[in-house]
């Protein structure tokens, strides 16, 4: 049997970035479809670190970045649930002199975006981290930074815009995209069709072939973190750590269990899944443990790896299409989307009600892939491939 939706808005993809942008829709007053190929949150948004931190992000993030920081402490009023947030706090860590002068670059350089950097030499180090073992001679401490619970922030923010009069349609994988006059015609599994006057591309790592449909190309590739998590133990560290270059990065939860990252899995035959290397959970923990002494005898009970997104220069993919009108983008946030999401839904959620945002997101145009191709109008549809990932940075949440 076939069904009929006709709403303001459609978004494809149902990650942090698309049912936030949803919720900002709907407390504007919008209709709105979010459409999920599975179930919302399931992928990268769900299984990430859960790192919210505003530090080491490229300095045009950071105007985008602080207003997603303003949304993190409001969770509970805006989606029910705090979502496990604590503003802990982000040390990121020196090895050498010359990760030292990079964290002291990275504060002048941030210094007019607030962010409070404190910059920790080794003695100061030893006596407010004294669980930080050998081999680091310094930090930048990043106060309001913290972390949260990927597993109920994002389908929180799912539940409150079904709650809100969100059309959720999970299981419903947008399989073909048309502009139809002044507005878009959408097919979606489930012999669903869809009338709407503007959509946003959040697909994640599967946006690519969304934006080339409306001829507008992007070197999409996809990258695999993985993660590790170990038993609950006594109180080891008190704040999200994070490190330069070939480092990891941790944090502890309320419950005792200590989340570490730092290692990419392997893509499957189905470059969807990926599955994270033995060797590589095993290089992670032994980081850990040297960092770490209260990590030495850790057991790792689960480790797991996701499928993100990922640009050449690091940077999303925000804003309208260049091609056709109505068209938003929202992809590509490289390993790091997670805290930003917030942020990005209330201003894509401007860019529809006002056509403008004072938010700058220019650096963040598709346009700077190059001259997009003329829109494509009668037809469109998600079947390309992404390109094979080329190396993107370290691991950095
Ligand atoms: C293991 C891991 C660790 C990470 N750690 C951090 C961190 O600590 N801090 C941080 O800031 N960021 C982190 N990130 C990055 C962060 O998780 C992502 O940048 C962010 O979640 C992206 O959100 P999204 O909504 O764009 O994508 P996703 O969460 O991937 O959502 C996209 C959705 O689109 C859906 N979709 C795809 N195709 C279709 C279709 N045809 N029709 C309908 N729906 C479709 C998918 O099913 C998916 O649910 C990490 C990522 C991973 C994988």
């Amino acid at each position: 049997m076939s069904r009929h939706l006709s709403v303001d808005v459609a978004i494809i993809g149902g990650g942090l970035v698309g049912s936030s942008t949803a919720l900002a829709l709907r407390g504007m007053g919008f209709s709105v479809a979010l459409l999920d190929k599975g179930f919302c949150g399931a992928q990268a948004s769900g299984v990430n670190y859960g790192g919210v931190r505003r530090q080491g992000r490229p300095v045009e993030q950071l105007p985008l970045s602080q207003r997603a920081h303003a949304v993190w402490p409001r969770l509970k009023a805006l989606i029910g649930i705090d979502g496990e947030f604590v503003r802990s706090g982000h040390l990121k860590l020196a090895r050498d002199e010359a990760d030292m002068a990079s964290l002291e670059t990275y504060a002048e350089t941030t210094a007019e975006h607030e962010l409070d950097l404190e910059l920790i030499g080794h003695n100061g180090l030893r006596e407010r981290f004294g669980w930080i073992g050998d081999g680091v001679v310094g930090a930048s401490f990043c106060p309001g930074d913290g972390h949260a619970n990927p597993r109920l922030v994002s389908t929180g923010f799912a539940a409150a815009a079904r709650r809100a009069g969100v059309e959720v349609l999970e299981n419903t994988a947008v399989e073909d995209v048309t502009r139809d006059g002044d507005s878009f015609a959408l097919e979606a599994a489930g012999n669903l069709s869809l009338r709407a006057r503007f959509v946003i591309n959040s697909a994640g790592a599967w946006a690519g072939p969304f934006a080339e449909s409306f001829g507008e190309p992007v070197p999409l590739s996809r990258i695999y973190p993985s993660m590790v998590v170990t038993e609950p133990m006594e109180p080891v560290m008190s704040v999200n750590i994070g490190m330069t270059g070939r480092g990891i990065y941790a944090r502890q939860v309320e419950r005792g269990n200590v989340v570490v990252g730092g290692e990419r899995a392997l893509p499957l035959g189905d470059v969807d899944f990926s599955r994270p290397r033995g060797e590589g959970a095993l290089s992670i923990m032994n980081r850990a443990a040297a960092l770490f002494p209260g990590l030495r005898h850790a057991q790792a009970i689960r480790f797991w790896s996701g499928t993100e997104g990922a640009m050449p220069d690091e940077n999303p993919v925000i804003g309208p299409s260049q091609t056709t009108p109505g068209l938003f983008h929202a992809f590509g946030f490289t390993g790091a989307g997670f805290q930003i999401a917030p942020g990005v839904g209330e201003v894509l959620a401007e860019l529809i009600r006002d056509g403008e945002t004072q938010t700058p997101i220019a650096a963040f145009s598709i346009g700077r892939f190059g001259n997009p191709a003329s829109a494509r109008t009668d037809q469109g549809s998600n079947a390309g491939q992404n390109q094979e990932p080329p190396h993107i940075g370290e691991p950095r949440p």
